[in-house]
């Protein structure tokens, strides 16, 4: 019998909200795997905002958001419980990152009372879907030194300039953006995050086709996109601080301890059982290298989640700060490359061919494959997480940096 960790206060027993929520999944939500076909497709998008409404009628969206909200009010206990007990069904989990775990989070931290009032519950509901801009074309690591603009013209802002990488803007409705409102100070202190509605006039969103044949990630351009004053989120200027909570919550998110996702967290490496299946599938199982694989993976997922468990329980108490979310995070990447080279492995070289009805699904062994890098750039680079650790963290010295307190309208740029 599974023992619970209670809550200590006179919120619904997790035991009992775990029975509740297994009840209440058979009879709403249809079996997992979702229906066939492109995962980043409008239907897709459509489909998981209908999840996500049937999730919020029948009180299960939003489990850790404040009840004034929309949310819950529960516990991160609370949140794995019914994660756990939702594996069998099909869940909205394109919804997770970044539109509840990133961006809904930072709304939380940083939204005036309208703007959380205004955009909270509608996320919860499923109507509307928010992204991040954030990655310029330049680079995304350095993110302090962006060139996205936003000016002052009477009690309006002006933005222009163009983010990239920013993943499912197609289909939403609000980026949260950062600019450069003030170019005479150091670049940490000049920055302004908004929230900038997609649809806004002036505002172009343009696919981005991958290696992989998905178009999940977009490049856009503001071109005199007028901003009224509630698209501010947070102070002006202050932007460094609001893109830090948001970093600190895309960490937590991609090291797998945000009490903000429900459903399967593929960015986490995969499940040992996946390779079991791919082994059985190949013929392999029998093959003394793809049995220490196998177990090899086990081991590194009884880790990850020790580890996730460790530092969830060290942040809320304090004992390491939030930034060490970068610790899990950096866990998740190397661990979902391990698993993606074993998967190949063991495909052969059916991973890099497609055989139409394929059994074992080497199709998707090998995309996976092509697409392993993401999984240590989303989110901020590994190598910057390991940054984050060594000075945050461990206390190191700062990374030297040439253009820390010059003004940004001195910083060199583009010269060799
Ligand atoms: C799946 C996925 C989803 C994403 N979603 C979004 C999104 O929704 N919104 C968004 O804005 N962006 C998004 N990104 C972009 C992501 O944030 C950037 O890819 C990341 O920050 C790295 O930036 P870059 O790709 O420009 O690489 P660069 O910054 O150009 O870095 C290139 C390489 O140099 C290394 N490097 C750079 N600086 C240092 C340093 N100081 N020390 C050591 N090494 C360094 C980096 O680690 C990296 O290996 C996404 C990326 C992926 C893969």
């Amino acid at each position: 019998m599974t023992t619970e960790a209670e809550p200590a206060t006179d919120l619904e027993p997790v035991a009992e909200f775990r029975e509740r929520a297994r009840i209440w999944l058979r009879d709403n939500l249809p079996p997992a795997p979702p229906p066939e076909g492109d995962s980043y497709s409008e239907e897709a998008w459509n489909r998981a905002r209908r999840l996500q409404r049937i999730l919020y009628d029948g009180g299960f969206a939003g489990i850790c958001f404040p009840v004034e909200y929309g949310g819950r009010g529960l516990t991160p206990a609370h949140q794995r419980a019914f994660t756990e007990e939702s594996a069998p069904y099909e869940m909205p989990v394109l919804l997770n990152v970044p539109t509840l775990a990133i961006c809904a989070a930072s709304l939380l931290d940083l939204g005036t009372e309208e703007q959380k009032r205004a955009h909270l519950p509608a996320v919860l509901r499923g109507d509307e879907i928010l992204v991040q801009f954030l990655s310029e074309p330049q680079g995304g690591s350095d993110l302090a030194g962006l060139t996205t603009r936003a000016e002052r013209d009477g009690d309006r802002w002006i933005l222009n300039g163009s983010k990239i990488w920013s993943s499912g803007a197609y289909a939403a409705d609000y980026g949260l953006c950062l600019a450069r409102t003030n170019w005479e100070v150091p670049k940490h202190r000049g920055l302004t995050m908004f929230l900038v509605p997609v649809h806004a006039e002036g505002v172009t969103v343009q696919r981005i086709k991958q290696v992989t044949g998905s178009t999940e990630f977009c490049q856009e351009f503001f071109d005199d996109v007028a901003l009224p004053d509630d698209a501010l989120l947070g102070e002006v200027d202050a932007g460094w601080d609001a893109a830090s909570r948001l970093l600190n919550h895309e960490r937590a998110t991609l090291g797998g301890i945000s009490p903000y996702t429900s459903g399967a967290r593929p960015h986490l490496g995969g499940e040992a059982d996946q390779l079991l299946k791919l082994a059985r599938a190949t013929g392999q199982l029998g093959d003394p290298r793809t049995r220490e694989d196998i177990g090899e993976a086990h081991a590194m997922n009884v880790v990850r989640d020790q580890l996730i468990d460790h530092v969830t329980a060290a942040i809320a108490s304090g004992a390491l700060p939030p930034s060490a979310g970068s610790i899990t995070r950096l866990f998740s990447a190397e661990n979902a490359w391990l698993q993606t080279d074993m998967a190949m492995r063991i495909a052969g070289p059916s991973g890099a061919t497609y055989t139409p009805g394929d059994p074992a699904d080497t199709e998707k062994v090998g995309l996976d494959y092509l697409f392993r890098a993401a999984w240590s750039l989303a989110g901020g680079s590994t190598e910057m997480a390991r940054n984050v650790i060594s000075e945050r963290v461990l206390g190191m010295p700062r990374e030297y940096a040439a253009d820390r307190d010059v003004p940004f309208n001195q910083v060199e740029k583009g010269r060799r």
